[in-house]
């Protein structure tokens, strides 16, 4: 099964996204004070969790929340329940965990692992929706404050005479497996700037303005690697609103052995075998982080031989 066909951590969320209801506020407002309707607290990127995991409110205290809350956004509809997601940010940290009856914040990628799959990638939505409205409160063009509306799915620009729609905002990035020319079992890792001594991953970067993720895969290989690649295929994506990712994951071959590093990006790029990588799992080195597509294409890749 490729790794298209099979969930990522933060996919595969159990909400129906109820599109057509973004566009129906009245139904919304109802919805909102309805006694069976879920409010997810967010505080800056942040979670709310007690003993169990992210708190989920009910309608009591989700109206003390709404209140002080900058934004609530609407999520989706769990069989016939909302789910809304409120914005803490602007309360102090200790105030925001109280007034959402939580024990502390946490960072979602810390509870991976413990979250059921489903419930971290609603958190992670939420995050990154809720992200957005607070970097989007104007116009870029006229500088007029922008108003949040669609459920949370937009903003419109106040501004006399703009009137612009914004809407949220996703930055694409390509991350790739790269094999050796040949068919000789080796792919590409790189020790990225920052990365501990001995901690190799895919090769990744941003999408840029005009160009395809083909094309992006091909530039990004060449600047910062030095390899020119073909056969470049899809393999897979994954949500990564860390704050407004979207990983799409590719392998492709290169076309020679040479390799050539930036020395910014990477400080170095060589090749493994399966079986070196197979040990170095074995010596307690992980490959990537679990709850990444670097870790899947990985696996994936070291699984075919
Ligand atoms: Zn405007």
């Amino acid at each position: 099964m490729g790794t298209a066909e099979r969930v990522l951590a933060y996919g595969g969320g159990w909400l129906d996204r109820a599109g057509p209801l973004r566009a129906d506020p009245t139904t919304l407002d109802a919805l909102l004070t309805e006694s069976t309707t879920v409010l997810l607290p967010m505080w800056r990127d942040r979670c709310l969790v007690d003993g169990h995991g992210p708190v989920r409110l009910g309608a009591e205290r989700a109206a003390l929340v709404r209140s002080a809350a900058g934004e609530t956004v609407f999520l989706g509809l769990d069989g016939e329940t909302a789910v809304f997601a409120a914005d803490l940010s602007e309360l102090p940290e200790r105030s925001a965990v109280e007034m959402a009856g939580a024990v502390r914040s946490v960072d979602v990628r810390a509870l991976v692992g413990r979250l059921e799959p489903g419930d971290a990638a609603v958190q992670a939505y939420a995050r990154g929706l809720l992200h957005w409205h607070r970097q989007q409160r104007f116009c870029g063009t006229c500088g007029a404050p922008a108003v949040a509306g669609g459920g949370g799915h937009l903003r419109t620009c106040a501004g006399a005479g703009c009137g612009r729609l914004l809407f949220p905002r996703i930055e694409p990035a390509i991350i790739v497996l790269v094999e050796a020319p040949g068919r000789s079992g080796r792919c590409l890792l790189a020790r990225h700037a920052g990365a501990a001594e001995g901690a190799y991953s895919t090769l990744a970067g941003f999408v840029e303005v005009g160009e395809s993720l083909e094309d992006a895969v091909r530039r990004e290989m060449t600047e910062e690697a030095g390899v020119t690649v073909a056969d470049v295929t899809y393999q897979g994506s994954q949500a990564w609103p860390f704050p407004a990712g979207l990983m799409v994951g590719f392998r492709a071959t290169a076309t020679t052995d040479e390799v050539r590093v930036d020395g910014e990006e990477l400080l170095e790029a060589r090749w493994f075998t399966r079986a070196q990588l197979r040990d170095r799992v074995a010596s307690g080195r992980p490959l990537g982080r679990a709850d990444s597509i670097d870790h899947r294409l990985l696996t994936d890749w070291l699984a075919e031989g």
